[in-house]
């Protein structure tokens, strides 16, 4: 006899012949989400050349917990987790559905890791600011995975490397950060320090020469991390990307601007 409990219904989720791209996209200011700008034509462009995914999981900067865990509801709500915004933003909604199988296929690929499922959560401005450009008809289900915050970026890369197997199924994974992401020196213009932009290009090599290890440990990297990266939610998703790299595939920047002074919008696809 077999047992319920054992039976899974996954088949939305099963092996295909196309292996999904992964992104990490620089998400910026809130108000992206309603700009005409270039990053948002970027994010809006670099869909053009992905396969239309079955899901969406998005690994975002604005989710963290004591522990791993997705979102398993089957419609999130959209989270304003932002203040002092025009209001326009605040009536912003994206409406795309959860996928409760997905959640629970997340707890149970990632050998080793303890995922939990949460529906209490929902979609917060580092997914829809950036999907709403993405898939701005907002059919495709999405789900999100947090950071456990107790963990070091060791951790989150291996999580990632767990996690690309999920690349097989139609899924599009994307983490959702920025690579220079200090607000205590943001200014509301066009501009850049020297040292935002010295450090986001000490990763853009790291990345194109395959030293992740070195991306790991970027505390190492010397004066421009520390200011670059004065606590790290925005950095660690880039880790869960690039820990899903297979040998040999191409990394593609789809937007490689630092603006605000102190916020890289670097973005990259692989695959
Ligand atoms: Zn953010």
């Amino acid at each position: 006899m077999i047992h319920d409990e054992m039976y899974h219904d996954f088949s939305p989720f099963v092996d295909s012949e196309v292996k999904m791209p992964v992104l990490f996209v620089g998400h910026g200011s809130p108000t992206n989400a309603i700009d005409d700008n270039e990053f948002s034509r970027a994010w809006t462009d670099a869909t053009k050349a992905i396969p239309r995914p079955k899901a969406i999981i998005c690994v975002s900067a604005h989710w963290e917990t004591d522990g791993t865990r997705v979102t398993a509801m089957e419609r999130p709500k959209t989270i304003h987790d932002f203040f002092g915004f025009p209001q326009e933003l605040y009536k912003m909604h994206y409406p795309a559905p959860g996928s409760p199988s997905l959640a629970l296929l997340t707890t149970q690929i990632a050998h080793g890791f303890d995922i939990r499922e949460d529906s209490n959560w929902g979609l917060d401005h580092g997914t829809w600011s950036v999907l709403s450009h993405m898939f701005p008809e907002a059919e495709i289900p999405v789900i999100q995975l947090s950071l456990d915050r107790t963990k070091d970026p060791e951790f989150h890369y291996a999580l990632g490397g767990e996690l690309k197997a999920l690349r097989n199924k139609g899924i599009l994974i994307v983490g959702s950060g920025n690579i220079v992401h200090n607000l205590g020196e943001v200014v509301w213009k066009d501009t850049a320090y020297d040292w935002a932009i010295e450090f986001d290009e000490i990763i853009k090599r790291l990345v194109l020469s395959g030293d992740h290890d070195s991306i790991i440990n970027y505390p190492d990297l010397g004066n421009s991390a520390q200011l670059s990266v004065p606590t790290n939610e925005h950095f660690l998703p880039l880790l869960y990307i690039l820990a899903m790299q297979d040998k040999k595939e191409v990394i593609h920047f789809f937007a490689e601007t630092v603006t605000l002074g102190s916020i890289s919008m670097r973005s990259l696809r692989i695959g």
